[in-house]
């Protein structure tokens, strides 16, 4: 019978963790996918899916990488809406995960409402445990895409973590000796990384009520905060005004 084995563990405290996102350049286009039926509006098409392609081999892409700041990342794929916005940050960021099949990267995938469904399902991480993830996932994916979403989640919480040393790294980390690093190579990886940092730190996530927005922002004190901005709270107000003045039928005499 297997031995138990009861793990050593050690409270470690006061070492400061961040994520380094290394994006690998690729190009993404959006085009029919040739493999791939659908009935739309009575006519079987193919259709479209983003793809991605490698401008260079593995090993000179890997010398090639571009060094992003991974929470800026993450805030930037939330706020993004239009097919054209998703294409222009994956052309500019690099791959967007790294799972395999057959010894491929799996392209052609997504299309841009599986994306928003990324940008739900890195929300839901952010509001709730990692213990509770997998959950969530028949809960925001199509059926299809749900096993491909799991084996993703999966792969991207496998992390490259790098100790670094002040005296072997000229930057300042706070007022810290030394630093954990989260690596990544993939945007889902380097999101998921930036989520688990929070996570330990005790971050704890609202979400704008601005229906077209819903981009996370830190709650850090009691105050009943409903917006992730200042610009959505006035636009939000003018709303409302403009609601209340149709529902008055502006008797007001309100200049236009
Ligand atoms: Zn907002």
């Amino acid at each position: 019978m297997a031995q138990k084995i009861t793990p050593k563990v050690e409270t470690i405290v006061g070492i400061p963790a961040t994520v380094e996102y290394l994006g690998m350049p690729c190009k993404w286009e959006i085009k029919p996918h040739p493999n791939v039926w659908e009935v739309q509006a009575g006519v079987r098409v193919h259709p479209e899916r983003f793809f991605e392609s490698h401008r260079f081999p593995p090993a000179e892409a890997l010398a090639r990488s571009v060094q992003f700041e991974a929470w800026q990342v993450r805030d930037e794929f939330l706020s993004l809406k239009t097919d054209q916005e998703f294409l222009d940050f994956l052309n500019r960021v690099g791959r967007f995960m790294s799972v395999k099949v057959g010894g491929w990267v799996v392209t052609g995938q997504w299309d841009a409402d599986d994306f928003t469904r990324w940008q739900q399902m890195f929300r839901e991480c952010l509001r709730r445990s990692p213990a509770s993830w997998d959950h969530v996932v028949e809960g925001v994916f199509n059926p299809k895409s749900v096993r491909l979403v799991r084996r993703i989640l999966w792969v991207s919480r496998r992390f490259t973590l790098l100790f670094r040393w002040k005296n072997t790294q000229q930057r300042e980390w706070r007022s810290a000796q030394n630093v954990a690093v989260l690596e990544a190579r993939d945007v889902v990886t380097a999101i998921l990384a930036t989520i688990y940092v929070d996570h330990l730190h005790g971050t704890k996530f609202g979400f704008c009520h601005r229906d077209d927005c819903r981009m996370p922002y830190t709650i850090e004190s009691k105050h009943n905060r409903k917006y992730c901005c200042q610009y959505c709270a006035h636009l939000e107000s003018l709303r409302r005004m403009r609601a209340r003045q149709r529902a008055g039928g502006g008797k007001k005499g309100l200049a236009r």
